[in-house]
C-alpha cells in the first residue's frame, strides 16, 4: 500500500505492463498521483478478467473539489453533498460496462461509493473492470480507464465549477431540511409528519421513483392533525403531524391507506429533491413489523403474546426454526423494542390476523385457556403508557383498535380526515369483548455469542448481498425479505459488516446487550470515521445501515446463540 506513484508513474508502469500476465494487475495496488490534488488508489485488482471488477478510489482534496465550505460544514451537509457528486458521477458514467458506480436510489444515504471529508476532500469508490484479452494485461485501455477516463469523472462530477451551483445547493439545502425535521419530532410529541402537497405513491411497487400524472393526489392535512414546522432553509412548512401514542389508519381498500404507512416506513431516511417525500419524515427509531413465518427465533420473551403453546413449551423464554406467522411477528416487537425502537409500524396486509385481534364471538366460542395468543390489541395501549413505545397501525377490517387508539386517521380517496370524535362514539357502544392482558411486560434483553456471528468461509471473510433479499454471512445465509426498512443491496452489505464490527471491535463480548453493543455502533457510524469503520472491514459498496436493521439481520442469522 502507500506507494505514492510519481504523476505519470502510473501510465509509465501500465505501459511497462502491457502484455503480461493478467495476474500482474495485482502489483499496481496503491496510490497514484493524478494530477494536482488528485489521487486514484488502486484497493484491489481483481484475480481474472471474470472475476469481480477490480476497486479504485478517486481522491480530491479540498481544493481540487473547490465547493463552498458551507457546503460541507456539517455531517448531514457532507452526506448530502456526496449523495449529489454521486449521481451525478453515475450519470457520467452511465451506459459504459468498465466502471461499475453505486449511485443509490431515492433516499440519500451514507456511502461507500462516495464520501466528502470533513476537510472538502471528495473521495469516489467505484469498480473498474480491468482490460484482459487471453487473460494478458491491455495496458494501454487499462490507462485510458485509470488515468484520463477517472480525470474526466473526476472533471465532469466531481468538481464544484462541473455543477450548477444552486443545484448543488438544493440538494443539500434539502437533505438538511429532512434531517432537522426528523430531529424536532419527539420534541413535538410527534413520530411522523407528513408535508402538505407531499407525493406519496411510488410509480410501481418495484420502482421507487415517485408515481407521475394528473391522477396523484398530493397530501393535504386534515385541520386537526396540522401542525408547522420551522426548518432551517425552508422556513415554516405545515402539514399532517402524526402524534404518540396508538394511531389507527382507517378506510376502505385501494384508498391510499399503506401508501400512507410506507410513506411512514420510508422517513427514517431522507430523500432526494424531486422525490416527493422530502418532507416526510418520521422519528429514527421507526420499526416496520410484520409477520414472516418460518423464521428463526432465539431467545425470546413471547409470553405477553404467546403463552401455554399445546406443547408446553416456555413461552418466556422460547427458540424455534420454524416460527408461524403470529409467532414470529410478535418476536419481531420484541426484539424491536429490545433494539430501541420507540415507534411501530404495523399494516393489516402484512400483519397475522390472530396476533393482531380475537374479537368478542372468538372469545365465546373458544376459551382463552385454549388460545395461546394474546392480541395486540390489549397491550398496545400499555406499550405507550409504560413503555413510551407507540403505535401506528393500518387497519381497515376491524373494528377493536377504535377501543385503543388515540387517533382514527381515515383515507377517502387519498385524502385524511381526522375521525377520532366519531370513533369515539362508534367505539362507546360495547362490542362484549373482554380485555385479554393488563399490560404489557417489557422485553429480556439478550447478550448475543460473538462466536455465532461468524463471518468466515473457507477460511476467509465474506459478507455479500443478494439484492435486498439476503445477506451472505461466512457460511450462513440471512433472509432478510421481511425487513422492509432496507433500502438496497448495499446496504444489506453494510449490514453484514456493521455485524462483523460487532465482534471485531469486541462490542458484542458475550456480556454485553444487543442494545449495548448497538449503542457502541452507533457511536462509530454516526462519529467521524463513520463509512470507514465498515469499509475497514472491507472496501465494497455499501451504506449505511441503523441500528434496528442490524438487529433484525443478528436476529434472523439462524446460527444466533445468545446468554440471558
Ligand atoms: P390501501 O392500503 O388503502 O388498500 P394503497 O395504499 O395500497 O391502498 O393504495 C392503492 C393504490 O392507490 C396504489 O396503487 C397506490 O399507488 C395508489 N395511491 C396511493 N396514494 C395515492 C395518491 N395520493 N394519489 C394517487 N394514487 C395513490
Ligand atoms: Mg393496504
Amino acid at each position: 500500500m502507500g506507494r505514492q506513484g510519481p504523476r505519470g508513474g502510473l501510465e509509465r508502469e501500465l505501459e511497462r505492463l502491457d502484455g503480461a500476465p493478467y495476474g500482474r494487475y495485482k502489483g499496481l495496488v496503491g496510490t497514484w498521483e493524478l494530477g494536482p490534488g488528485r489521487t486514484v488508489r488502486i484497493v484491489r485488482a481483481q484475480a481474472d478478467p471474470f472475476a469481480p471488477p477490480g476497486r479504485v478510489a478517486l481522491r480530491l482534496d479540498g481544493e481540487a473539489a473547490g465547493f463552498e465550505t458551507e457546503l460541507w460544514a456539517t455531517p448531514v451537509r457532507r452526506r448530502a453533498l456526496a449523495g449529489y457528486l454521486v449521481r451525478s458521477a453515475a450519470r457520467e458514467v452511465r451506459g459504459e460496462r468498465a466502471y461499475q458506480l453505486d449511485a443509490g436510489g431515492q433516499e440519500v444515504l451514507d456511502r461507500g461509493s462516495c464520501t466528502v471529508g470533513a476537510d472538502g476532500s471528495v473521495t469516489l469508490r467505484f469498480g473498474v473492470s480491468l482490460p484482459g484479452p487471453r487473460r494478458r494485461i491491455d495496458g494501454h485501455l487499462a490507462w485510458r480507464l485509470l488515468g484520463p477516463g477517472a480525470a474526466r469523472i473526476a472533471d465532469r462530477a466531481l468538481v464544484a465549477r462541473a455543477h450548477e451551483a444552486a443545484l448543488v445547493r438544493e440538494f443539500v439545502e434539502t437533505v438538511e431540511d429532512s434531517a432537522a425535521l426528523r430531529a424536532e419530532l419527539p420534541q413535538r410529541g410527534l413520530v411522523g409528519f407528513v408535508a402538505d402537497g407531499a407525493l406519496l405513491p411510488r410509480r410501481s411497487g418495484a420502482d421507487d421513483r415517485p408515481a407521475r400524472g394528473a391522477e396523484v393526489v398530493p397530501f393535504r392535512s386534515p385541520k386537526e392533525l396540522r401542525v408547522t414546522v420551522r426548518l432551517p432553509n425552508a422556513g415554516e412548512v405545515s402539514g399532517m403531524g402524526v402524534p404518540e401514542g396508538v394511531t389507527l389508519i382507517v378506510g376502505g381498500g385501494f384508498h391510499g391507506k399503506s401508501t400512507l404507512l410506507r410513506a411512514l416506513e420510508s422517513g427514517v431516511w431522507d430523500h432526494a429533491p424531486g422525490d416527493g417525500r422530502e418532507r416526510v419524515a418520521a422519528r429514527a427509531d421507526t420499526v416496520k413489523l410484520r409477520a414472516e413465518d418460518g423464521r428463526r427465533v432465539e431467545r425470546v420473551d413471547l409470553h405477553a403474546f404467546v403463552d401455554h403453546l399445546p406443547g408446553g413449551a416456555d413461552t418466556s423464554d422460547f427458540s424455534t426454526d420454524n416460527a408461524s406467522g403470529s409467532t414470529s411477528q410478535a418476536a419481531s416487537l420484541c426484539e424491536a423494542v429490545e433494539a430501541g425502537a420507540r415507534v411501530l409500524l404495523i399494516d393489516e396486509d402484512t400483519a397475522a390476523t390472530n396476533l393482531m385481534i380475537r374479537d368478542a364471538r372468538m372469545q365465546a366460542l373458544v376459551a382463552k385457556e385454549r388460545e395461546p395468543l394474546t392480541p395486540l390489541v390489549d397491550s398496545v395501549r400499555s406499550l405507550h403508557r409504560d413503555h413510551g413505545v407507540s403505535t401506528v397501525l393500518v387497519m381497515g377490517g376491524s373494528g377493536d383498535y377504535l377501543d385503543v387508539a388515540d387517533r382514527v386517521i381515515m383515507m377517502d380517496a387519498y385524502r385524511p380526515a381526522d375521525v377520532t370524535a366519531r370513533a369515539r362514539e362508534v367505539a362507546a357502544v360495547p362490542t362484549g369483548r373482554r380485555a385479554e392482558a393488563e399490560s404489557f411486560p417489557g422485553v429480556v434483553h439478550r447478550r448475543p455469542d460473538p462466536a455465532s456471528l461468524d463471518a468466515t468461509a473457507r477460511g476467509r471473510t465474506r459478507i455479500r448481498s443478494r439484492g435486498t433479499d439476503q445477506l451472505v454471512f461466512g457460511e450462513h445465509e440471512v433472509d432478510l425479505r421481511s425487513v422492509e426498512q432496507v433500502v438496497d443491496g448495499p446496504q444489506v452489505t453494510g449490514i453484514g459488516l456493521a455485524m462483523e464490527l460487532l465482534v471485531r471491535r469486541g462490542h458484542l463480548d458475550g456480556r454485553r446487550t444487543l442494545a449495548e453493543a448497538l449503542d457502541l455502533l452507533d457511536v462509530e457510524l454516526a462519529g467521524p470515521e463513520g463509512v470507514a469503520a465498515l469499509l475497514s472491514v472491507h472496501d465494497e459498496d455499501l451504506a449505511v445501515p441503523r441500528r434496528f436493521e442490524v438487529a433484525a439481520a443478528v436476529n434472523r442469522l439462524r446460527a444466533l446463540r445468545v446468554f440471558r
